[in-house]
């Protein structure tokens, strides 16, 4: 695959540095093409730099690199080579759901790029329109009856939800006493987190033996202390949480809140509605479900839908409709105020509007059958390779979206998950995510999406098939991978303690 291409190289030998556009940079080059008119606009400027007052001209010329626009184009198209994307090549990240993004969806939003956000509500009339049919679209998928698009990711609105349960149980004048979240070892880290950054005691409890929730164990967890539950359907695991009406049943009768991390809904989309399995509130990821792609934490947006009287704690605005009008609505009695500056992330919102728009009921419906159908595909191929790989949790059983396997003899001893994921790189294939749920040890977490072939799912498998041979015949070499990727093995710790992110943090760090 992909032979013959070789990466930018940013390592520390000098030869094969990658240089930066300052080193690349000669005095007097230029991109700009000499204009007929060149004169009439240097009039233009020389008119222009009259009229800006003196003290805050610049004293001397800009340190800005100088190129012609062929060499601008190459250097950054190099420099994006060293990154792998989803247009590249499979992006199977578990949990994260990375599917590809029809180019249609990139294009539309750039249509209202020049609008600004504070232009009065009857001149984006058009915007308001796509972001109301979206909620409606969004309430109609998961029964939930209105959702607030503020919030600028899943973990935005983690924290959006946990203020609301916060404001309900406050208004009802038991604020004081409702002070735990429960939720399953199984949970995305922004789950905790986000209970704790509302005030939460976080009360965790064990997965069974079928990676489900353990419904003695929440029993013993519930009391008149809890304030909700948070729960991931399917869970991190993959797997559908069978006996979630049961589960919501128990924490409504201790007077809790049932809150569905709803991030991936892959498996879910046309076929089970959040509230129909007894949640009061939820967010969604349109980044994930919904496409777009999120690279490097960004852009996301994090829709929360609630049901009944959690409608009166909402952020405001809400986009409502008056006559034939779009408004922005503050009439929100309980509001918890805002979550996030004017419309929310309007670029994925307007994304996830076309997604749902093309595929309909029916295409909607078709994603979740592709996606579990790929994910279940792919599980059967690797765990028949028993050998290979040792599903923990009812192994065999059926997966939704996505699967987890962990290495078994043969790499535990010799290599880890670790290694396999960088040798991955070098079939020129992004690996999944590794070592989580953190309830399992060794560990891959698949989730290939509904985007991908046969041929591709087959390519992926073997692939991983040859590096599990390698590391029984050649174990020191998989430690040692990558071979063809820009960069071998980060120091993690140090490149997120320390990271230089400008030429400025360069030239320091050269000096320093
Ligand atoms: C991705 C994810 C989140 C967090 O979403 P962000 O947009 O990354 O903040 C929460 N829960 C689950 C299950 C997720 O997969």
């Amino acid at each position: 695959m992909c032979s013959g291409f070789h990466q930018a190289k940013w390592t520390k030998s000098k030869e094969v540095l990658e240089p930066t556009v300052f080193e690349l940079s000669k005095e007097g080059k230029t991109g700009i093409l000499p204009l007929p008119e060149e004169e009439f606009f240097k009039k233009l400027y020389l008119s222009l730099e009259k009229k800006i007052p003196e003290v805050i001209l610049r004293q001397q010329k800009p340190n800005l690199p100088e190129l012609t626009e062929v060499e601008v184009v190459r250097h950054y198209i190099r420099l994006s080579q060293m990154n792998f994307s989803v247009d590249q090549t499979i992006y199977p990240l578990g949990s994260c759901t990375m599917k590809y993004t029809p180019k249609i969806l990139q294009y539309i939003p750039n249509l209202v790029a020049n609008l600004h956000p504070q232009q009065p509500e009857e001149t984006v009339q058009g915007l308001l329109e796509i972001l109301y049919k979206l909620e409606k679209w969004l309430c109609e998928i998961t029964g939930m009856d209105r959702f607030t698009l503020q919030p600028a990711a899943g973990a935005n609105g983690e924290f959006t939800g946990v203020s609301i349960i916060k404001a309900f149980h406050k208004f009802r004048g038991e604020g004081g006493k409702r002070t735990e979240i429960i939720i399953p070892d199984s949970a995305h880290g922004t789950n905790p987190a986000s209970a704790v950054m509302g005030g939460f005691k976080v009360v965790t409890i064990p997965s069974g033996e079928d990676g489900c929730i353990n419904l003695d164990a929440l029993e013993y967890a519930l009391s008149e202390r809890t304030a909700a539950a948070m729960i991931t359907v399917p869970n991190t695991l993959g797997i559908f949480e069978k006996e979630i009406q049961k589960v919501s049943k128990l924490v409504h009768n201790y007077g809790g809140l049932m809150y569905m991390d709803g991030a991936n809904m892959n498996a879910l989309l046309c076929k089970v509605r959040a509230r129909d399995m007894g949640f009061d509130l939820m967010h969604l990821n349109l980044h994930k479900t919904f496409a777009s792609p999120h690279g490097g934490g960004g852009p996301g947006a994090g829709p929360v839908g609630v049901k009944g009287e959690l409608k009166d704690f909402l952020p405001v605005p809400l986009i409502s409709k008056k006559g034939n009008k779009y408004i922005l609505d503050y009439n929100v009695p309980h509001s918890i105020g805002k979550v996030r500056s004017y419309y929310g992330n309007t670029e994925v919102l307007i994304k996830a509007y076309i997604y749902i728009y093309m595929l309909g009921f029916e295409g909607l419906n078709k994603v979740s059958d592709m996606a579990v159908l790929n994910s279940n595909y792919l599980y059967r191929r690797l765990i028949k390779e028993k050998k290979l790989f040792d599903p923990v949790y009812s192994p065999g059983n059926v997966r939704k979206h996505e699967f987890v396997v962990s290495l078994a003899e043969v790499g535990a001893g010799k290599i880890n998950v670790a290694d396999v994921a960088k040798r991955l790189l070098d079939y020129s294939l992004y690996p999944p995510i590794i070592n989580f749920p953190l309830i399992m040890k060794n560990c891959l977490m698949i989730e290939p999406t509904e985007c991908e072939t046969k041929e591709n799912l087959d390519g992926y498998c073997q692939a991983l098939l040859e590096i599990m041979k390698e590391a029984e015949t050649n174990p020191e070499k998989v430690k040692k991978a990558p071979f063809k990727a820009s960069i071998g093995r980060l120091d993690e710790v140090k490149a997120s303690r320390h990271p230089i992110l400008s030429w400025k943090m360069f030239l320091n760090k050269m000096k320093g």
